[in-house]
């Protein structure tokens, strides 16, 4: 194997500080593999991330000429921190007796679970460039890493998700129709924190709307949208055109039975057949470990998790919370469409479901008497014309049957017609335990 330049991002804020990185520059230069090592002078700098008080660092860059693979020359940098009495595997931005990181590997693009070359970072840390500088190194021919790369094609998406299974990393994915808001980044950073790649999806499926629904109405705002997944930690964007996502041919769907039927399934008919054909084809495309869904849209949840369950895809779907705004209405996408006065009597679901949850805290066990406490509030609201409230189990939203319950989740949805253009919304919540 020719030998490849490599360099080594070094740093230490622990004990004596100089001492740590002389002496793994020395310990470097004797590996087998390491034909040559040159490095920069050491730079003083503050610590960054969210790690507890610490002490400054000494950092630098070193230059190696190796032959070494790039997770070998990974593998001797772990063995080097911990020779120096780091404990591995390291919580992040702890203060520590050594550092080192494998900043570029030649040209090669790297994008595993263990290592990530060109480093994700390297170009927001003036340790890193600095040293980088003072080697010679033609910091504008170096690419940097900005995430999240956007992805328009299944191919390009196949391709990808190809290098992130070959570098055993998970994969969640968070499928949206875009025009994003606080609560699809919260499903986003729960992605971020339990899996190695986060891949989010914008698109507007048309199988999913009916004809006289707001498909074409529908707001769209890429740039946006991709400012709101960078913020939020996704590593990519699957962004394609109807056509790169149904060919001109494309005639297989997935039915759904009975966690369809009644509430948004009665209203919209043919709606989750379409969500479902979009998701288990994005479950396919994306070989996705854990695919994350907002309980926002609680009937969408059941319906995927049962057909995640029937037709045995292998992947494990997690709900996620209602984020909302201060004055409790539930983040939508579609808000942006209700005008001013609108917006303002738009919290009588929230408010609705709030005061039934509270009767049955009170006490309050009856079924219909808790539904028509939904009722009687957004009743109260002029501007607001209802399309149903449901108590029905909390998970499958099975029905429940009349009489006393013992929990359940209470569903609602409702029209508000009076601004540019009519705007239905949904909520729901539990009754609390
Ligand atoms: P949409 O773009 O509306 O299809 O939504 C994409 C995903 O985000 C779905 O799983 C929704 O349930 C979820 N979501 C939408 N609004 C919220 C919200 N306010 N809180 C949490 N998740 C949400």
């Amino acid at each position: 194997m020719p030998a490849i330049h490599a360099y080594v991002a070094f740093g230490s804020n622990l004990g004596d500080r100089a001492a740590h990185l002389q002496r793994a520059l020395q310990r470097l230069q004797q590996v087998p593999g390491i034909e040559s090592l040159r490095h920069s002078s050491f730079v003083e700098s503050a610590p960054v991330g969210d790690g507890p008080p610490q002490g400054p660092f000494l950092n630098g860059v070193a230059e190696v000429q190796t032959t070494l693979p790039p997770h070998a020359l990974l593998a001797v940098c772990k063995a080097l921190e911990a020779e120096a009495g780091r404990i591995l595997p390291a919580r992040r931005n702890q203060p520590r007796p050594l550092d080192l990181d494998l900043v570029f590997y030649g040209d090669a693009r790297i994008d595993t679970r263990e290592l990530v070359v060109p480093h994700r970072e390297w170009h927001r840390r003036a340790f890193v460039t600095g040293p980088l500088r003072e080697l010679g190194v033609d910091l504008d021919a170096r690419p940097r890493h900005e995430p999240p790369e956007l992805l328009d094609t299944p191919a390009a998406l196949a391709a990808r998700v190809g290098d992130w299974l070959a570098g055993d990393c998970t994969i969640g994915l968070v499928p949206t129709m875009g025009s994003l808001h606080d609560g699809h980044a919260s499903l986003v950073q729960i992605a971020r924190g339990e899996c190695d790649r986060v891949l989010a999806t914008i698109f507007v499926n048309p199988l999913q709307f009916g004809p006289n629904e707001d498909f074409a109405a529908y707001p769209r705002d890429l740039a946006g949208d991709l400012a709101v997944c960078r913020a939020a930690g996704a590593d990519a964007v699957f962004a394609p055109s109807v056509a790169a996502m149904y060919d001109p041919a494309f005639c297989s769907h997935v039915a759904v039975g009975a966690a369809a039927d009644g509430l948004e399934g009665a209203l919209r008919p043919g709606h989750f057949s379409g969500v479902a054909t979009v998701v288990a084809r994005l479950f396919a495309l994306s070989r996705a470990h854990r695919g994350y869904f907002g309980e926002k849209d609680a009937q969408q949840l059941a319906v995927i998790r049962r057909m995640t369950r029937d037709l045995g895809f292998p992947i494990r779907i997690v709900g996620c919370p209602i984020v909302r705004e201060p004055d409790g209405l539930a983040m939508s996408s579609r808000n942006v469409y209700l005008g001013a006065e609108d917006r303002r009597a738009a919290t009588v679901l929230h408010r609705a479901l709030r005061s039934a949850c509270e009767q049955f805290q009170r006490g309050e066990r009856d079924r219909d008497r808790l539904v028509a406490r939904v009722r009687a509030v957004v009743a109260t609201e002029p501007r607001a014309a209802l399309d149903y409230v449901m108590l029905r189990s909390a998970d499958d939203l099975a029905e429940l049957p009349p009489g006393p319950v013992d929990g359940g989740r209470l569903l609602v949805a409702a029209k508000f017609v009076d601004g540019k253009r009519p705007v239905r919304l949904l909520d729901n919540m539990v009754l609390p335990s």
